[in-house]
């Protein structure tokens, strides 16, 4: 087998469901004759209708040609029996996610199709080890993991079993290509890359809601404003919270109830109350007509910082030098500009004896009783800044203030945030809080991922970009941050935790050394 050898194979989709239907319009479209196969009868058919459907209102809008919208219609074929695999090259089958059933499947198929034939399994949580298990041929059952909805995400996992032949795995990489989509290898572990490495985007949230730091609004404005297209918390109410505390579940049974990917208690709660989200029309916040209520934010601080004596920038690197630029347009109406300190350890602005620092793991008030400063307040981590690219004006941004931090200059933070041209949004003072350590454990997780050969870095990158729209990959994340930064943040929560959950990676580890 070559990586070309499936280029013009007939393809059999066992499955017309959301993810089948998807699938075969895919392999139609590249030109493959397709054979779809539903254990319903009718479904099959009624599959086919809906695409018919897609593809006229795609024709109407002048988005597809009308003889291109017929031939992919005409190739596909709607079977009404599992001997019709016969003669075909690859089986891709999108039925019922349970193990049983998919075994029972490629067991039946084993004595319909030819030795040569590829069987894949569309499975996002399955073992494909498992699924091959016990078949005459394990080395041609392949992952080909894709994404909903399957005609518009550019992402294939196609994921390896022990027994995987890599002369399967690298043509179905290549026909995945051929599809128009962006293919990456993964070995068969818990979750795979994207199911996996995305565990802490929710995780964190969750933990942060259990402690009551924030609420789910200020959370989704926060990680909007590093980013990403939706804050996790609006994300758990579109994906379901039943579907996304299962797939939680099944990583952390996988990995056998390692702590690290522990369930939340409020997830395990709203699931247990039919708080699904926005299918029950409530979750964290309430649907009336599909639009989402409940996410007000605080008032938005508008006044400008109080006359200061002296303001100077601390620190170094990109997010130092644009404190600097933007301090120095918020003093110049008042005809001065602040002092630059390059190597006093930390990052932020001392404003007269009070200082507004980025977070580094720990506390306000861990900070205030480590510096013996009592007006300190921390600011969340702004991600998305770049030597040459400044955050928009009003990105969210958290901060909080230590325990014993005066009135006033909690007042006086907010302002001077606003001043540099941030939102700011108040939290608990929480260790790491929103931002800096969600992206800190996704950094993480997909450190872990490589280390344990799931997959490459760049993989890692291309699979939480393409996979999940996240607005960097976690090694894009890491290359504008630091090893020893993001692991000295990830130690600090560990040690005001206990518990696995913020273990560092062993891979991070040594690269911060
Ligand atoms: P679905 O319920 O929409 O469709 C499944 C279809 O398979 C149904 O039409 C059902 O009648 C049919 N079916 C069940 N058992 C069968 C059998 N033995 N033989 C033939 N047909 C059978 O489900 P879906 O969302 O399309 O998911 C299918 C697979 O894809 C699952 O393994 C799922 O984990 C995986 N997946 C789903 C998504 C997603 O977002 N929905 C994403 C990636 C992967």
């Amino acid at each position: 087998m070559n990586d070309n050898s499936l280029a013009h194979a007939p393809v059999f989709v066992v499955g017309a469901g959301i993810m089948g239907a998807g699938i075969a319009q895919v392999a139609a479209q590249a030109g493959h004759a397709v054979r779809l196969f539903d254990l319903r009868p009718g479904a099959a058919e009624a599959a086919k209708g809906q695409l018919a459907d897609t593809l006229a209102g795609l024709v109407a809008k002048g988005k597809l040609n009308a003889d291109a919208a017929q031939q992919t219609l005409a190739r596909i074929t709607p079977a009404d029996a599992m001997a019709q695999a016969d003669g075909c090259g690859l089986v891709v089958e999108a039925i019922v996610e349970q193990l049983q059933a998919k075994r029972a499947l490629f067991a039946e198929l084993e004595s319909i199709v030819g030795p040569g034939c590829v069987l894949a399994t569309n499975t996002s949580s399955i073992s494909v080890t498992a699924i091959a298990a016990g078949l005459q041929h394990p080395g041609r059952v392949v992952g080909m993991h894709f994404f909903n909805p399957v005609p518009l995400m550019k992402l294939v996992e196609v994921v390896s079993g022990l027994q995987t032949d890599p002369a399967v795995a690298a043509a179905i990489f290549g026909l995945s290509q051929a599809w128009g989509k962006v293919p990456v290898h993964a070995k068969s572990t818990p979750g795979f890359i994207v199911n996996r490495i995305a565990r802490p985007y929710y995780a964190e949230a969750l933990a942060l809601l259990q402690e009551q730091a924030a609420t789910p609004a200020v959370l989704d404005a926060c990680l909007r404003g590093a980013g990403f297209r939706m804050g996790p918390c609006e994300l758990m109410d579109l994906i379901g919270h039943d579907t996304n505390f299962a797939v939680t579940k099944s990583v952390y049974e996988a990995n056998f109830q390692d702590k690290r990917y522990v369930p939340s208690g409020v997830q395990a709660e709203m699931v247990a109350g039919g708080l699904l989200g926005r299918k029950s029309s409530q979750g964290f916040y309430r649907y009336l007509g599909g639009k989402p209520e409940g996410g007000a934010l605080p008032v938005a601080v508008t006044e400008a910082p109080a006359t200061a004596r002296e303001v100077s920038v601390h620190g170094t690197g990109p997010i130092a030098d644009f404190l600097e630029q933007a301090a120095t347009a918020a003093l110049a109406a008042q005809g001065w500009g602040p002092a630059r300190h390059h190597d006093s350890g930390w990052t932020g602005l001392q404003i007269d004896g009070a200082r507004l620092m980025l977070s580094d793991g720990r506390t306000a008030t861990e900070l205030a009783a480590a510096t013996g400063c009592r007006d300190i307040a921390v600011f969340d981590r702004p991600v998305a800044l770049t030597a040459d690219k400044p955050p928009s004006p009003g990105t969210a941004l958290a901060y909080a203030a230590a325990a014993g931090c005066s009135e006033a200059f909690a007042t006086q933070a907010a302002a001077w945030l606003a001043a540099l041209g941030f939102a700011p949004l108040p939290l608990a003072d929480a260790p790491g809080l929103v931002v800096a350590r969600t992206v800190a454990m996704l950094v993480n997780e997909a450190a872990d991922a490589v280390q344990q050969g799931v997959c490459s870095e760049a993989d890692a990158d291309a699979a939480m970009t393409l996979g999940v729209n996240y607005p960097a990959g976690p090694f894009d994340f890491l290359r504008r941050w630091s090893a020893r930064e993001v692991t000295a943040l990830l130690d600090t929560l560990d040690a005001h935790y206990r518990g696995e959950r913020y273990r560092v990676s062993p891979l991070l580890r040594r690269r911060a050394c």
